[in-house]
């Protein structure tokens, strides 16, 4: 049988040996930490968001992002630092951020982001997997009117690409939700799509660690991978094997037939002694997770909201209400910024006062793969630089396959991700018109 190694145990990895093992795959999953989706997948936003995909690279980005430079509580906050890594991915958004490039990034996650959506579906009718799940769609509300406006042709581009978000006035934002009446005299109007859903990426990752486990698949945590090995003299190049450091012990190395790096942020360091550039930069994200209101659980939403004007995004997770947001690029610092932990539970508790306990929150920071374009890069590995939309004349790796820079939408684009991964290796075509990477080579 195919040995296939998956590199990563995030929510990206676990549902890839998932997909793999399905497909008749000996699968062992390489993770350093002591179980699955203990780094990005940790605590995010927790939205499964296909409607509401804009990428960050889009035209109005720069103006807002030099506005927001010297704000500690900005939602975006770019440190500047003499790092060219740092540098050369700042040039390569704002390249992205072009209104064709913004159009055709956005198209290629949201034909993903329905694909996966789909294949989160159907796994969870398939296995019966819960995680704290929401089937209310989500909301995207605005208290400032040019935003407000500026919101209804990109709603309109979201329905020409098949989703169904809609413009949708204050009472019915408040029907729908009405945990917002609080602030309902600063609404100037919302968005709202019934299909798009939210749950506890942490609780799916380990739930569905545990039934890749019943399945068969091998866990390997503790472990660092610390290089891949490859052929030079062949003609294509190969990996053959990596070298491992099981925690406590000696490096050795593990070989399997084909390799899937599924990372995250961490993809890069890899790869590049590999001569593999992955455009891939750590954008560090918060979040803070309150107990709901035991006395008023009705005063927290169940809807997931999209906080336009404070760029947070707000899930429930059980007892729970996830508050997620924020960018800082700051290359793979995790401190816990005081200023801008504070700035969310303000927000919080001006917009659900006494929906939560605002002295039981959690704070937690993690690190977004991000992609300049925010589009993952999913397919073989080639030499050079990896990107999407050009013609790739470097040879490709024969079984060496990347599932990476999920950087916004991970959760929202895992299961598509995974199932479409495991698709190529058995050399099928994905059902989903993505620009897959290395393909043709
Ligand atoms: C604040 C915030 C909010 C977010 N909200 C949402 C949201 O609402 N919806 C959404 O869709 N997405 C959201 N995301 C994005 C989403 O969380 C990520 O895209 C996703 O978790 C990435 O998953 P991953 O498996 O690629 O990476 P990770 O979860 O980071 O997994 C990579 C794994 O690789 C392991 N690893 C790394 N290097 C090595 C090594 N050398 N050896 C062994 N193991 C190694 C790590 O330990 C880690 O477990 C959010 C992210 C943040 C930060």
């Amino acid at each position: 049988m195919t040995h296939i190694a998956v590199l990563g145990a995030g929510v990206v990895g676990v549902t890839s040996a998932w997909y793999l093992r399905q497909a008749g795959y000996d699968v062992t999953v390489i993770e350093r930490e002591t179980a699955a989706g203990m780094q990005t997948s940790f605590a995010n936003g927790g939205q499964i968001s296909v409607s509401h995909a804009t990428p960050w690279a889009n035209p109005s980005t720069p103006m807002k992002a030099l506005k927001w430079l010297f704000r500690e509580d900005a939602p975006l906050l770019y440190r500047l630092r003499a790092d060219k890594a740092q540098l050369k991915w700042a040039m390569q958004f704002l390249q992205e951020c072009r209104a064709e490039r913004a159009d055709a990034n956005l198209v290629q996650m949201v034909r993903l982001g329905l694909y996966s959506r789909e294949a989160l579906q159907q796994l969870r009718a398939d296995i019966g997997i819960d995680y704290e799940q929401q089937t209310r769609g989500i909301m995207h509300f605005y208290t400032n009117q040019v935003e407000f406006d500026a919101a209804i042709a990109p709603t309109e581009r979201m329905q020409e690409l098949g989703c169904e978000r809609y413009v949708i006035d204050i009472n019915n934002a408040i029907s729908l939700e009405p945990a917002l009446y609080p602030i309902a005299h600063k609404l100037k109007g919302a968005t709202y799509t019934s299909r798009d859903e939210s749950g506890n990426a942490h609780v799916f990752t380990q739930r569905l660690a545990q039934r890749c486990i019943d399945a068969g698949v091998k866990f390997l945590y503790d472990t660092d991978i610390l290089t891949l090995n490859t052929d030079a003299h062949s003609a294509r190049p190969h990996v053959h094997s990596m070298t491992i450091r099981p925690k406590g012990k000696n490096a050795q190395t593990f070989s399997a037939d084909d390799y899937v790096l599924a990372l995250g942020s961490y993809s890069v360091l890899l790869m590049k002694p590999l001569n593999i550039h992955l455009p891939i930069f750590p954008a560090k994200g918060y979040s803070a997770t309150y107990q709901v209101n035991p006395r008023a659980p009705h005063l927290a939403p169940f809807v997931s909201l999209i906080d336009d004007e404070f760029k947070l995004v707000t899930s429930r997770l059980g007892d729970k209400l996830r508050v997620a947001g924020t960018a800082e690029f700051n290359g793979y610092n995790m401190d816990l910024n005081s200023t801008r932990c504070a700035a969310i539970t303000r927000r919080v508790q001006q917009l659900f006062p006494k929906g939560i306990i605002a002295n039981s929150m959690q704070y937690w920071t993690g690190l977004r793969p991000m992609t300049p374009s925010n589009v993952p890069l999913i397919g073989r590995a080639h030499h050079g630089q990896v990107r999407h939309g050009s013609v790739n004349t470097n040879a490709s790796f024969d079984n060496l396959w990347l599932n990476t820079g999920h950087g916004t939408l991970g959760w929202t684009h895992a299961c598509g991700s995974a199932k479409a991964i495991s698709l190529l290796i058995q050399g099928e075509t994905p059902q989903v018109d993505f620009d897959f990477i290395g393909l043709g080579t």
